[in-house]
């Protein structure tokens, strides 16, 4: 039996005939950028999200990089973040002219830990970007406590984690700004690059309108020096065709989750944990294991695709060398590397599938 990390085909097959009608309607107005679908698009977003505001960009990476802009992040600045997440959470603050300054994870959850945030934070910190890691959110309330009792601001990545809430609200409802993104791949996912800025401010909500469209309010006229960055209407009618199905898709992952928790239950590897004060929506589901390299090959013998997010810390990347880490800086999230394992968990698997994996790991501990 083959079970793959994602299968976008099956997902088109599925829902074909809507992101057909979606497409035709854009062809025949030919209006390609800022129109309706992306105007729904962002009302729709918010509302779901639990934010005032949502504003189209081009991708996630953009999202975040706008709103580090918005917030007036720049040469000087330092902003805290995580080394244990997609590149492009560090690289934003490295392009804005900042310094990511990396703290430790909490080896339970993967996102950041408040207590290591706490102790990077000197007089040249500006701003926070913590990560919502594979969909379980960063501990909202300890992290926004660090950040008003240091007057900081907080970005917050929640690119792997749409429709996900913590405290019992949607993610966009916390703080000033959250970032999405609609990279094929993600929970919610268009048909390319793609994402969206969720805010509660209205300030904000007015700059990011400038930035994404070269800094100009559209009469060549130019306020601030801005981006080509638009969410373009191909893709946010994709998307907004894909919208109704995310509920239902989200709930497949779920009880694709309870499924392995359930059948892995006493092996010698780390379940992850879904901390109760918040909603998970597994963009992945992703075990500890010392012997995490064996599994993963031992699995592709079965047929099983896994993956490995991230197989090395950001700080210790070539391009960030000159930030000056050295090995043993962030030790929760060099262990991390060396033994995480995303397993299959996207909504369309079937239980025959989830279950061989399941099975599949148990043969491997015998
Ligand atoms: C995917 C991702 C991004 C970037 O989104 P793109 O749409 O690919 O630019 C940023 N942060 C995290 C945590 C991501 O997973």
């Amino acid at each position: 039996m083959e079970v793959p990390m994602a299968d976008i085909r099956a997902q088109h097959k599925a829902i074909k005939s809507d992101i057909d009608a979606a497409l035709k309607e854009v062809m025949e107005n030919c209006r390609f950028i800022l129109g309706e679908n992306v105007k729904l698009l962002e009302s729709q977003i918010a509302k779901l999200s639990g934010a005032k505001y949502g504003v189209g960009v081009a991708s996630g990476t953009d999202a975040l990089l706008l709103a580090l802009r918005a917030l007036g992040i720049g040469p000087g600045d330092e902003v805290i973040t995580t080394a244990f997440t997609f590149v492009a959470t560090t690289e934003v603050i490295a392009l804005l002219g900042a310094t990511p300054v990396f703290a430790d994870i909490d080896p339970e959850t993967f996102t950041l830990d408040p207590a290591s945030i706490e102790s990077k934070i000197t007089p040249k910190t500006k701003a926070i970007v913590p990560v919502h890691l594979y969909g379980q959110t960063a501990d909202v309330k300890a992290i926004g406590d660090i950040a008003k009792r240091h007057g900081l601001k907080i970005v917050w990545d929640g690119a792997q984690a749409i429709a996900a809430e913590t405290f019992g609200e949607p993610i966009g409802a916390y703080g000033d700004i959250s970032t999405l993104s609609f990279f094929p791949t993600k929970n919610l996912g268009g048909a390319g690059d793609g994402g969206m800025i969720l805010t509660n401010d209205e300030e904000i909500l007015n700059k990011l309108h400038y930035l994404r469209f070269h800094g100009s309010a559209g009469s060549y006229s130019y306020k601030y020096v801005g981006y080509c960055s638009r969410l373009d209407e191909i893709q946010a009618a994709i998307i907004r065709a894909k919208l109704p199905y995310l509920a239902a898709w989200t709930d497949a992952r779920r009880s694709n989750a309870a499924i392995y928790n359930s059948m892995l239950e006493g092996l010698p590897i780390t379940l992850p944990v879904e901390k109760p004060f918040n909603k998970h929506v597994y963009h992945q589901f992703t075990i500890r294991c010392p012997e995490r390299d064996k599994l993963k090959e031992f699995l592709a013998t079965r047929g099983v695709s896994t993956g490995i997010y991230y197989p090395a810390p950001l700080h210790l990347e070539e391009a960030y060398r000159n930030l000056g880490y050295k090995p043993g800086d962030l030790p929760e999230t060099e262990r991390t590397c060396n033994e995480v394992l995303s397993l299959p968990i996207f909504q369309g698997l079937t239980r025959e599938q989830v279950e061989h994996v399941a099975e599949s790991i148990k043969a491997f501990f015998g």
